[in-house]
């Protein structure tokens, strides 16, 4: 009988099918950051508002738009965190970590939320994998993150993946950038959207982003940052793209690509999956140098990004399929239950999958249910305590010796 209840809009049930294929994500990012020395880490789930504020920006669509904020008992406004690296960088400070030896590689997976509109690809909580690299600014770092996050799309087979590359630049080169960008969006004023052109001085980057069509338009002439990065910051990005182009990473530069978070310096990157659809983007980050400075730090240069699990899920458009079962247990008599579960627990410490009848199902049943769950043997335990072994491939049934029977079925794995 359905339930009048359901989850809730824009967040869903991870079933069994679904949740082996995330857990297969999951598996394959996490072997390449201990590969590559990111050491895992969790951060709770919500945090002070202040924190988001403060770190993604308060003209940003996230906190303006997009947070789930809440007060708690104590009269404290807390949010569900809507992004990872404010979080770490803030638990980086709290635990001193820059006191150790520099670069800190972190690296974490674990749910966010956003109250965004939800459609295929986006949801109001979503799962992501990322890694930071805090405490220099060496483009190596910058080109180690995007390889990270190259080889783990590769890993998992995700076709059609394209890298698009940025640069920001530096707050400071910026500046001259940001007027010039300014103008020119004053200048086009008629031809913005209403949100583009509410937030021309607070936010003018956000403008490459919009989906707006009479934006797009007037944007298309814009000044881009790229071509107006100089010194180390034009040094900085030709040694990124250099250290990628030795390393045989295929990208894109785009001149106009922009990130919905305010923190990010120098480098930014997006890697896209055409087959998405309007949800494009996979994965993505950047450089952040300001934002451990601006949370209370020292000035601290650091490097990052973080993938969607769901849509690297969407992108593979695949399940996992079931493991099956070593063996099931069945018996012929009831009398044999007892030794039935301490034989189940037999397999299970030798390594092996095993179930028994939990549903007090009689021969016929069992049978057909070790079908059901996949199981590769049967162990046909009979009334006058002999044992039988039957293949479910092939159907043949033999007599075996039950203090054989761990070791026929590992057959010397174990
Ligand atoms: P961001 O934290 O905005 O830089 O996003 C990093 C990645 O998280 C994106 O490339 C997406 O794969 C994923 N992502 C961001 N927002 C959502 C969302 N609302 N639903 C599903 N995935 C998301």
């Amino acid at each position: 009988m359905a339930s009048k209840h359901q989850a809730p809009r824009g967040t869903f049930d991870v079933l069994p099918e679904r949740a082996r294929a995330r857990a297969r994500v999951e598996d394959a990012a996490a072997a390449i950051f201990a590969r590559a020395g990111y050491e895992p880490i969790a951060t709770p789930a919500f945090e002070d508002t202040e924190l988001f504020e403060r770190g993604v920006g308060r003209s940003t669509d996230i906190v303006r738009k997009e947070m789930f904020t809440f007060e708690d008992k104590g009269g404290r406004s807390i949010t569900l965190r809507p992004e990872g690296t404010a979080p770490i960088c803030r638990a980086y400070l709290e635990h001193g970590m820059h006191k150790l030896a520099q670069p800190v590689k972190l690296s974490y997976a674990g749910p966010f939320f956003r109250h965004e509109r939800p459609q295929a690809g986006r949801y109001r909580q979503f799962h992501q994998v990322g890694a930071e690299c805090i405490g220099t600014d060496s483009p190596l770092a910058d080109a180690e993150a995007i390889m990270l996050l190259a080889d783990l799309l590769a890993e998992l087979g995700v076709p059609g993946v394209e890298l698009r590359l940025g640069s920001l630049g530096s707050p400071d080169s910026r500046r001259a950038y940001l007027e010039e960008l300014k103008a020119h969006l004053h200048a086009h004023e008629g031809e913005l959207s209403e949100d583009v052109r509410e937030r021309i001085d607070a936010n003018p980057l956000r403008a490459f982003d919009s989906d707006d069509e009479g934006t797009r338009g007037a944007m298309a002439s814009a000044p881009t940052i790229v071509d107006a990065l100089e010194g180390e910051d034009a040094e900085h990005f030709a040694e990124v793209r250099a250290l990628l182009d030795s390393a045989g990473v295929a990208y894109e530069i785009d001149p106009t690509l922009v990130r919905g978070l305010d923190y990010y310096t120098r480098t930014i990157f997006s890697f896209v999956c055409e087959g998405l659809g309007a949800q494009s983007e996979v994965g993505g980050g950047g450089r952040y140098d300001g934002l451990i400075e601006q949370l209370g730090g020292p000035a601290t240069p650091a490097v990052g990004w973080a993938a969607g699990i769901e849509r690297i899920l969407l992108a593979l458009d695949e399940e996992a399929e079931a493991p099956g079962r070593d063996a099931f247990v069945a018996v012929a008599d009831d009398g044999q239950r007892t030794r039935a579960m301490a034989l189940v627990g037999e397999l299970r410490h030798a390594g092996l999958s095993a179930e028994v009848d939990l549903g007090g199902r009689g021969m016929k049943g069992q049978l057909k249910h070790a079908d059901r769950i996949g199981a590769r043997q049967v162990v046909i335990l009979e009334a006058d305590g002999t044992t039988r072994l039957r293949d479910m491939e092939s159907g043949e049934q033999r007599e075996v010796d039950t203090a054989k029977l761990t070791d026929e079925l590992t057959g010397g794995k174990k």
